[in-house]
């Protein structure tokens, strides 16, 4: 994989100022002057999409003395909000551990204060970034099976279901369409087997989940349970179902 040039140091700074910033709110809430917040050695993946993207999270779980009087909920919000975060108070009903949420830019961070305020839970994020050129930009393209032309990639990207305002991802597989012919279909790896899709008329091919006109494409049917099935993807969403187009031929038997 080739690296992104500076990605990793920023990240890491980004780890750094983020721990900074937990260990703030912990010694704050818990008067645990020596506490050291350690941060994992190298990021983990968060989406595993191309291009693969990382974070750093950080976690620290602490005991709280629950002084009367003093409510940590009002404490921690106002020192996140005099460091520049964005604060919301998600929870603060009887039985239930007040959650706090906090984000500034792309970083998070989440706090669980235990109902008896005799425990803190303290979760942060980095921002989630990419640290490698994605692997699609040095894709060999393979050859149309109908009209031996060079493939042109396609880009499928799901738009729906995406949390926490995230971008839209591109779909796991690799898509490719003919300049020449036409041939539109996909395949799971490079240099793997290429699957044709063809394009839906009519209204199949009408995406039911974002309802953009002729999107739909669909794949090889199979059998299923006695059900002929195929895989229908929406070229505008990213969306993909398995569809049932009806019951399986009868193989002669006569049930019973
Ligand atoms: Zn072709
Ligand atoms: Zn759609």
């Amino acid at each position: 994989m080739t690296k992104i040039p500076g990605a990793r140091e920023e990240l890491d700074r980004a780890a750094r100022w983020l721990r900074g910033q937990v260990r703030s709110v912990v010694v704050e809430l818990t008067g645990d002057q020596d506490l050291e917040v350690a941060l994992p050695e190298a990021p983990a993946i968060t989406y595993w999409e191309e291009p693969l993207r990382f974070s750093y999270s950080v976690h620290v779980q602490h005991a709280m003395n629950g002084e009367p009087g003093v409510d940590p909920v009002q404490g921690a919000r106002f020192l996140l909000v005099s460091a520049g975060w964005d604060v919301t108070v998600l929870r603060d009903v009887p039985e239930v551990p007040t959650n706090i949420e906090a984000r500034t830019g792309e970083f998070r961070m989440s706090l669980l204060i235990s109902q008896a305020r005799d425990s803190l839970t303290v979760t942060g994020r980095t921002p989630v970034m990419a640290l490698y050129e994605p692997r699609g930009l040095h894709l060999v393209s393979p050859e149309c099976a109908r009209c031996r032309r060079k493939l042109t990639a396609l880009q499928v990207l799901r738009r729906r279901s995406l949390w926490g305002g995230q971008e839209p991802q591109p779909r796991r597989e690799l898509w490719w369409e003919c300049s020449g012919c036409g041939w539109l279909g996909y395949q799971h790896h490079e240099g793997e087997r290429l699957h044709a899709m063809r394009r839906l008329k009519g209204r199949e091919g009408n995406c039911f989940f974002c309802g953009e006109d002729q999107s739909n494409v669909a794949g090889e049917i199979w059998e299923q349970d006695g059900e002929l099935r195929d895989w229908v993807v929406c070229l505008d969403c990213g969306t993909g179902n398995a569809r049932r187009v009806g019951r399986a031929p009868d193989d002669g038997r006569s049930p019973g």
